[in-house]
């Protein structure tokens, strides 16, 4: 079975954390989700999570410095697996930063989706969210609730809402994006070939079968 490195990219609220998560079950990569690693490392108290905590509260990004000094360990310890990048790199330093990195160590991108949503529905999707503290699995308070109110379906852990998901902090969240991440798919489109769109608009099954047949269609 081939080793994939890939990318997922998009707005708050597109569905990466929901599909990547689906895409780690079906093809068995490592998740590198920069948001639930420092979220980790909050809970933990530790000093990268005590620095980058009052960012997230105000739905800011984390300077460029933490995230690129704790990428690269995490980056190593997957390349077996192969890995997706969800959420990283979010900026266009820390794209620059990663992509040395990754010549550097001969680590190549396979692929770069990008998940495309109208910023509307994504605020309605985000004020919604229930995200699993367990495993961090997301569900739609309306439109894909958990089966049982508080439990995971998934892993029976305990869910909740994020503490960042309200709807100013999501306005925040928007705005980063635009202005500091946006212009990183930008960056790839012009460096590369390997930005492929993809509509997040549609279901979560259609989304997922079209991001399957996609890394199904990667060369060896
Ligand atoms: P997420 O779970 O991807 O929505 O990320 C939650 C929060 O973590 C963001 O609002 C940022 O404060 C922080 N964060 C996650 N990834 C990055 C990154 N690559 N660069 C800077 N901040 C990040």
């Amino acid at each position: 079975m081939s080793t994939y490195r890939l990318m997922i990219m998009g707005p708050p609220g597109a569905g990466k954390g929901t599909q990547a998560k689906l895409l780690v079950d079906h093809f068995g990569f490592a998740h590198l989700a920069t948001g639930d690693i420092l979220r980790a490392e909050v809970k933990g108290g530790t000093d990268l999570g005590k620095q980058a905590k009052a960012f997230m509260d105000r739905g800011d990004l984390v300077p460029d410095s933490l995230i690129n000094a704790m990428i690269g360990a995490h980056i190593q310890k997957s390349l077996a697996k192969g890995f997706l990048l969800d959420g990283f790199p979010r900026t266009v330093p820390q794209a620059e930063a990663i992509d040395d990195y990754l010549s550097e160590h001969e680590i190549p991108i396979d692929a770069i989706f990008n998940i495309q949503v109208d910023q509307d529905l994504v605020v309605d999707r985000i004020v919604n969210r229930i995200t699993c503290v367990g495993c961090g699995a997301a569900f739609h308070a309306v439109s894909n609730p958990p089966k049982e109110e508080g439990i995971c379906d998934h892993c029976g852990g305990k869910t909740q809402r994020r503490a960042d998901d309200e709807e100013s902090k999501i306005r925040n969240r928007l705005n980063e994006y635009n202005t500091k991440t946006q212009p990183v798919v930008d960056y790839y489109r012009g460096k590369t070939g390997l930005v492929q769109d993809v509509d997040g608009q549609r279901a979560i099954e259609a989304v997922q079968e079209e991001l399957r047949a996609k890394i199904g269609s990667i060369a060896d």
